[in-house]
């Protein structure tokens, strides 16, 4: 058990210019004509730069507003359809070294019940998870020498590994603190499918306010530079994420389409997702609400990411309401957790209400994955579990060649309808298989005619008819 080393990956630097940010965020309103200049750019499926995303940001005009939130409506359904993918959280451990002022994990926060899963545990985790329903997974580590690379690789082996009925998890994320090049070939070996540093702000003052300097989480590089050395170390997919109410939101999403464009400029990779979770109440935990987002600035955020980074995926998770998630969805959104506990063990031993010294911060979601599954549906999404780019190789640069032209949505509805047959089969509630079913037969209405539209046709009633699982194109 130790830490990883503190080095830097080659070239490391520092990119997150906050006088240019800043310069950006004022200066005249943008006018009507310029904003849709940059809309259309965007709905020609080409990445916005970090000044046309500031322009986007900038308009304070409510009908402008309406258009940027259309236009991330057409651009969502242009590139991934009416799917959204469906994951879970798993807690493993809260022990942590850090001290950052927003977490209820910190370690001066004392009411916090500290707990690490043991490989059994785990394993009991993984297999409610499974019996649920659930094939895709992030495991969530606070930052501690206890979870080196060689325990999270082993946790990983340990998670795919679990059987239980026609069970199986076919994708498991990582959400942990950055490691040395050394530590990201291990968990890579392992298996992970996205490796996920929040930076939580790239605002520099604020950073180094929220994150005491005695601390590693202090060093604003190492985290900045994490990413980078994930992908030096050969990780195919990575995701970003900024924790929202921190420090001004206009300023994080510049921010973060900068570190998207970064990326993307040293690597030939972007981000395959970013995250922008909310500040949520946690235990042991005082906030100060200056720059608490409200939802209407929520719902702008995700629409100009959309429009920014057509083809990074965009998560939303349960820390907001049922309703706004519901509202949320249109605007971009292409990943959201459902039926999530995140206290440790809280799987199988958590009741009805959410024990605030277990959790990292509180849920404002905590509907089962059956429930969100059938509102999903009854909204005309197609609920997905596939894992099949991930394991057909088409991840990180080669992912891109594939969604750039679009192939992408072709696979994803066909598979997406499997992984959904699959679930109405083994774990459906009779009201979700009645709507899914429904859901399933008006699809294939939709779908061309042609060679995909019998195979998927052909491997639907294999799942069916012959109890044949885990049929990906
Ligand atoms: S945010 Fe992460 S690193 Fe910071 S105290 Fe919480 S668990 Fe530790």
């Amino acid at each position: 058990m130790s830490l990883p080393s503190m080095n830097l990956s080659a070239n490391a630097v520092d990119f997150i210019d906050e006088g240019h940010l800043h310069g950006l965020l004022s200066g005249e309103k943008p006018s009507a004509v310029r904003i849709r200049e940059i809309i259309s750019k965007s709905l020609n499926k080409e990445a916005l730069s970090v000044e046309e995303t500031a322009v986007l940001v900038r308009t304070d005009d409510p009908a402008l507003h309406e258009e940027i939130f259309a236009a991330a409506r057409q651009l969502k359904e242009t590139v991934y359809g009416n799917r959204i993918v469906l994951f879970a959280p798993l807690y493993i451990g809260n022990d942590c070294i850090n001290d950052c002022t927003y977490c209820a994990f910190k370690r001066s926060n004392f009411r916090a019940i500290r707990r690490t899963l043991t490989p059994e545990e785990v394993r009991l985790q993984v297999t409610a998870l499974q019996d649920h329903g659930h094939k895709r997974l992030i495991l969530v580590f606070g930052e501690h020498s206890r979870y080196d690379a060689d325990f999270i690789a082993e946790t990983v082996r340990n998670v795919y590994s679990v059987r239980s009925g026609h069970g199986e998890i076919r994708r498991v994320n990582i959400n942990a603190a950055p490691l040395d090049v050394e530590g990201y070939r291990k968990v890579k070996d392992a298996g992970i499918g996205t490796y996920q540093i929040f930076m939580e702000t790239y605002h520099h003052a604020t950073y180094a306010a929220m994150h005491p300097g005695n601390t590693r989480k202090g060093n604003y590089l190492y985290r900045l530079d994490g990413l980078s050395r994930a992908f030096e170390a050969g990780c195919d997919d990575v995701g970003l994420g900024v924790l929202f109410g921190l420090y001004d939101w206009r300023f994080e999403v510049l921010a973060m389409v900068r570190h998207a464009l970064y990326l993307q400029e040293r690597f030939n990779v972007g981000p395959h997702t970013l995250s922008f979770p909310r500040l949520r109440p946690a235990s042991g935990v005082k906030f100060d609400e200056k720059f608490f987002t409200t939802d209407a600035e929520f719902k702008r955020i995700i629409a100009i990411l959309r429009l920014a980074v057509p083809y990074t995926g965009l998560i939303l998770t349960a820390r907001e309401k049922p309703e706004l998630r519901r509202e949320l969805m249109s605007f971009g959104v292409s990943q959201i957790d459902a039926g999530s506990r995140i206290e440790l063990g809280g799987y199988t031993e958590a009741g009805d209400a959410q024990v605030m010294e277990r959790e990292q911060f509180s849920l404002a979601d905590i509907r089962s994955l059956d429930d969100v599954m059938c509102q999903l549906m009854s909204d005309g999404y197609v609920p997905s579990f596939c894992t099949s780019c991930y394991r057909s190789g088409r991840t990180g640069e080669h992912f891109m060649e594939f969604s750039i032209p679009g192939f992408i949505k072709r696979f994803c509805t066909p598979n997406a309808l499997l992984t959904l047959q699959e679930y109405l089969m083994d774990y459906a509630s009779p009201e979700t298989r009645r709507v899914g079913e429904k859901l399933i037969s008006e699809e294939l209405e939709r779908m061309e005619d042609g060679d995909m539209k019998q195979r998927t046709i052909k491997q639907l009633e294999e799942i069916k008819q012959r109890h044949v699982r885990d049929i990906y194109f």
